[in-house]
Order: structure tokens, then sequence, then C-alpha cells
């Protein structure tokens, strides 16, 4: 599973840097998920490293992690540096979401003030059949239903995000959604539980959804 993200366009990502007055800047880049998504590594620290020093940024530091989502490793990484961060206006991450907000965590002890900005857009959890190319199959929706469609998710496949489907808007197996161009979510599980001979989970009537499992603020403990 690869925590799928793509680049901003550069100028949004400068006008972020220049309305919080940042100049001098430490930039942490992400060695795993966005560096498979070529948004991160070494390969996207050396790309935001030129883009930055042409429009006159100083960068003090500029490291990959191989862990920016885990805020021991943060730590340990952002101690490594800690002069520079100390001089930095703020921090620009190459990573999804959660490792802007591991860093805001790791740096709100000792650096409460301090800007982390982001350089990518957060698009989804991916599954991958060759590099480059990542597909959309998990929202994490908290209450899944797997068990019930031949192991095909209705959240990311049906466009719609439908319980009991196909739609009427369904055409020789394509989706009304983006002009037929993709499969209908709610055929493929049809098929696939047809092929398992388990038709009856199709025709199960499915209750409108709950939502609010699927809503904010979770955490989950393990004990
Ligand atoms: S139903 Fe779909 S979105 Fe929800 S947990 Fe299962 S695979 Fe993920
Ligand atoms: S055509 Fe299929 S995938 Fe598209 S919205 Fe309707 S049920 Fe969902």
């Amino acid at each position: 599973m690869v925590v799928i993200t793509t680049q901003k366009p550069t100028e949004e990502v400068i006008d972020a840097l220049n309305n919080f007055k940042i100049k001098k800047l430490v930039v942490v880049s992400c060695g795993v998920c966005s560096a498979l998504c070529q948004t991160g590594g070494t390969e996207g620290l050396e790309r935001w490293t030129d883009i930055l020093q042409e429009k006159g940024f100083e960068i003090l530091a500029g490291i990959v992690s191989e862990d920016v989502c885990d805020n021991r490793v943060m730590k340990k990484d952002l101690r490594k540096i800690d002069d520079a961060v100390k001089e930095a206006d703020g921090i620009l991450t190459l990573s999804c979401g959660l490792g802007v907000a591991s860093l805001v965590q790791v740096l709100s002890k000792n650096y409460p003030n301090k800007p982390v900005l982001v350089s990518n857009n957060t698009e989804f959890m991916g599954m991958t059949e060759r590099i480059g190319r990542f597909y959309m199959r998990c929202i994490g929706c908290g209450d899944c239903l797997l068990n019930e469609t031949g192991g095909i998710c209705p959240i990311t496949t049906c466009a719609k995000a439908l319980m009991n489907g196909p739609c009427g808007g369904q055409l020789s197996g394509k989706c009304e959604v983006g002009n037929y161009e993709e499969d209908c979510g709610w055929i493929l599980i049809y098929n696939r539980l047809k092929e398992m001979g388990r038709l009856d989970l199709f025709s199960k009537l499915r209750a409108p959804r709950d939502w609010s499992k699927t809503g904010h603020q979770r955490q989950v403990v393990f004990r």
C-alpha cells in the first residue's frame, strides 16, 4: 500500500512560503511513499532544492527521512539538524499530509510557531500493478464491506459509493460517471460473486451506510 501524492503546482507552494514570509527553510522529504510517487525521496529533494534556490530561497538543510509519519523517527532525524531547524523560518515537507501532521507534533514542544508547509496533494491509498500507476482501492472507511462484495470495494470502485448497485447509469459494464471510460464497480462485484457462486451476497439488501464510522478524529489504539 502506498499513500499516493501528486506535486502541487510550483507557484502554489512558492506562494505559501511567501505567505508565511519564509526565506530560509529546511526541506524534509519522505523516503517511502512519496519517493515511490516521485514527489519526495532524493529525487524530489533535488528537484525542490533547484526550484527553491532558483527562486532565491536559502535551504539550511535537506533530509530524506525513512519514516516521516513515525514521530519517533522524525524526532531522531530532526535532532541531527536542530541548528538548521532553529534558524529556519519554516519547514517544507515533500510528503503526504501525515508527514506534515507528524512534523507539527514533533516541533510543537521546541518550535511551536514554526510553520510546516507541504509540497504535495494527498490523493488516496493506492494499489499498484506497476511502477508509476496507482489505483484507488481503499479510503480506510472504518467499516469494511469486502467480505460481502467479493473483495472489491464499492466505496472506491463505484463512483457514487453505492451500497446496492449497480445504478441505472451503467452501460455494458461501464460507469456513466466519467463518460463510460471506467468499469462499473458493481458489475465487477457482480461478476466476481457470480464466479464464486455467491450471488446470494449480491442480492442482500444493505442498509444505508453509517458514515459516522468514516468520520473524523478517529484513532486506533492497540493494547
Ligand atoms: S469498504 Fe472499501 S474503503 Fe472501506 S475499508 Fe473496505 S476496502 Fe477500504
Ligand atoms: S454506473 Fe456503476 S460505478 Fe457508476 S455510479 Fe452507477 S453503480 Fe456506481
